[in-house]
């Protein structure tokens, strides 16, 4: 009786060791896919922000491209109003009395007045344009180096992704050979329990279950400490040891 009682003992401490260690492992398995997932996510982020970089340029570039109209625009009535000019002048040399060559003058001026409006009209287009190609190249510049630490993290994303996927590899290949290793009762509530609760196995410290931090009764503490069966806490459901 005595010998069979220390064969269980040995058993039960034996299982809560292997699954102890067991959920070490998977809780590092666990941490290792959380990064490999949150990996596209970040890539994701760097994307948007790299797009928002390009819509910036875009939009200066359409701004820069409307003061360039805006300045043809103007070019064009001066242009229009010099023409205008010789004209009036070749007419005035074929009128016949002062009067007619004087309100020909009058006509005149008014067009070389409007003449110097786009004029300067012409000169603050010109600021404007200038002010408008700086902020296109400034934001050319911040694109270009938003590109250059996207692709840059990009490679670092690769990289560590890479590095996560390997060890996956090694630690799940560990974790089935321990697993083999592990009664299959109880390996299988702790599957059960772990993928639902996070953590399978909770130390009962004080009296209190150290999954929920419920006070356990003194039954279930007894039996936890007893160490020859499965004991769950009636609160949260994981295993006590
Ligand atoms: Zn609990």
């Amino acid at each position: 009786m005595a010998l069979l009682l220390r064969v269980e003992r040995s058993f039960k401490v034996n299982t809560v060791d292997k699954l102890l260690e067991l959920q070490k492992r998977d809780c590092t398995i666990r941490d290792i896919k959380q990064e490999l997932q949150d990996i596209p996510a970040r890539q994701k982020e760097e994307e948007v922000r790299l797009d928002e970089h390009k819509l910036a340029l875009a939009e200066a570039e359409d701004a820069l491209k409307s003061e360039q109209a805006s300045i043809a625009d103007v070019e064009l009535e001066i242009n229009s109003s010099n023409e205008k000019i010789s004209k009036l002048r070749q007419q005035q040399l074929e009128l016949k009395t002062n009067k007619e060559f004087r309100a020909m003058e009058d006509e005149i001026k008014a067009v070389l007045s409007g003449i110097t409006t786009f004029e300067d009209k012409q000169l603050l287009l010109m600021e404007d344009l200038e002010q408008a190609s700086g902020i296109v190249e400034e934001k050319r510049k911040a694109l270009a180096e938003e590109a250059a630490a996207v692709e840059g993290d990009k490679k670092v994303h690769g990289d560590r992704a890479a590095a996560l996927e390997s060890e996956l590899k090694t630690l799940e290949e560990a974790r089935a050979s321990e697993a083999a290793d592990i009664d299959a009762g109880w390996l299988t509530r702790y599957d059960l329990i772990i993928e639902r609760k996070g953590r399978a196995m909770v130390l009962v410290d004080n009296g209190i279950c150290g999954g929920c931090h419920m006070q356990l009764p003194p039954a279930v503490i007894h039996a936890a400490a007893a160490h020859n069966t499965m004991v769950f806490c009636d609160h949260c459901g994981r295993l006590l040891y």
